[in-house]
């Protein structure tokens, strides 16, 4: 048996970064970027009107007198004719400055009077409602470094600049294998000493959570060559998860049957709690867990190590470790690491009821795994514990 930090650290030696691939930028949100990204161009690249009204020069203007208004720009179109002396622009949000413009009246600050405006603004200054060029972002400027998730708005603020493609980390493929004979499909009527596959839907929705879907989903019965089978079809995904079938009981198949597939064991059982059975297995690069059956072991292991081998593979965090004074005492057997479902309460963590790997219900009203590590004996209230958010 291993430790939580030499599991974690034979999982990392084991992940190689996959080549970048460029996607067209409406199908990139949700991955990573390969490549810093410099600004084309800048943003915005004219001068716009941020309102409807009237462009004027502001230092053609003695604050007092009336301007003839000379055109008017849509957005869209392009004034190109000169300014005359004292004259205004109809101008609305997004047009283009005419040039030898800089001020902007909005519509609702001026007296119309038979082709003029008389302006009544006590606040308006030079450049008033007026997005300058290059006031976002400078031509040239970094917009993403390598790493940044491309959110809905990153995406959104790339197409801005013409950006067509962009070179992302790919998402790993990943395949889930449920074993089990107890296992029923959902809408399956339920038998006697049977039971409805659940692990698969924590494992979908956490993948979901990193903006990863799992490749396939699938059940296998507990029989060596079946999960065998079950395998061999899924050894070209980057990361393949089993659940049950993996720790010491006459019908736990999973880790005889992945060693006939030709997977070769990096370690099997951790020093912690829940999960000990926990396998681990590389077969050329495709990353092999065997994850324990009990519902709260599998996520729990899911959020720990599965979701570590995916942000070096992507090279992305996606949940955040950070300190937290715990609110009450807690007492451990020293020599085993602990993963507790724990609530955040403003500046403190609580450890939940129902800690039992079996059970969900505590899991399920969870926002953290308060992470013991194996030394630990008596955590005193205030003191401060690891959590990763979940
Ligand atoms: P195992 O790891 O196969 O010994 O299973 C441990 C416990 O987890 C047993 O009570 C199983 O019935 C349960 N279990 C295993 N796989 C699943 C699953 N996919 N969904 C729900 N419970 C499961
Ligand atoms: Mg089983």
């Amino acid at each position: 048996m291993i430790s939580v930090q030499e599991a974690l650290h034979k999982i990392r030696e084991h992940c190689t970064v996959r080549p970048p691939v460029l996607l067209p930028l409406h199908e990139s949100g949700g991955f990573v970027l390969a490549e810093n990204i410099a600004a084309p161009t800048d943003s915005p690249h004219f001068n716009q009107s941020a309102m409807d009204g009237y462009a004027f020069s502001y230092d053609d203007w003695d604050g007092n007198s009336d301007l003839t208004v000379s055109g008017e720009v849509q957005a869209g179109n392009n004034y190109s004719e000169p300014l005359n002396p004292h004259s205004a622009v109809r101008i609305f949000t997004g047009a283009a400055l005419p040039s030898g413009t800089d001020t902007v009246v909005i519509q609702e600050n001026v007296l119309k009077k038979n082709g003029s405006i008389c302006i009544k603004d006590s606040k308006i200054i030079k450049g008033s409602n007026v997005r300058l060029t290059g006031s976002q972002t400078r031509k040239g400027e970094i917009v993403f470094q390598e790493g940044h998730l491309l959110t809905p708005a990153s995406v959104a603020y790339l197409a801005e600049f013409g950006i067509q493609k962009v070179s992302v980390y790919s998402k790993p493929v990943i395949s889930i294998i449920n074993t089990g004979k107890e296992l029923l499909h959902q809408g399956e009527k339920r038998e006697a000493g049977k039971i409805y596959e659940s692990n698969s839907f924590g494992l979908r929705a956490a993948l979901e959570q990193m903006h990863i879907s799992p490749d396939s989903v699938e059940m296998a019965d507990d029989d060596e060559r079946a999960i065998e089978k079950a395998i061999r079809n899924r050894l070209r995904s980057d990361i393949l998860i089993l659940t049950g079938g993996v720790s010491v009981g006459d019908y736990d198949f999973v880790t005889s049957a992945l060693e006939k597939c030709g997977v070769k064991l990096v370690f099997h059982k951790i020093r912690q709690k829940p999960g000990k059975p926990l396998y681990f297995g590389v077969l050329g690069q495709t990353l092999v867990f065997g994850l324990p059956g009990n519902p709260a072991s599998a996520l729990t292991c899911f959020y720990e190590y599965v979701s570590e081998a995916i942000s070096c593979l992507t090279k992305k965090t996606y949940f955040k470790r950070i300190h937290l004074p715990l609110a009450e005492s807690f007492s451990k057997k020293p020599g085993v690491a602990v993963f507790l479902k724990g609530k955040i309460n403003g500046n403190t963590v609580s450890v939940l009821a129902n800690q039992e790997s079996y059970k969900l219900n505590s899991f399920a009203s969870a926002d953290c795994l308060i992470e013991l590590d194996e030394a630990m004996d008596r955590i005193n209230t205030g003191d401060l514990v690891r959590v990763l958010q979940i």
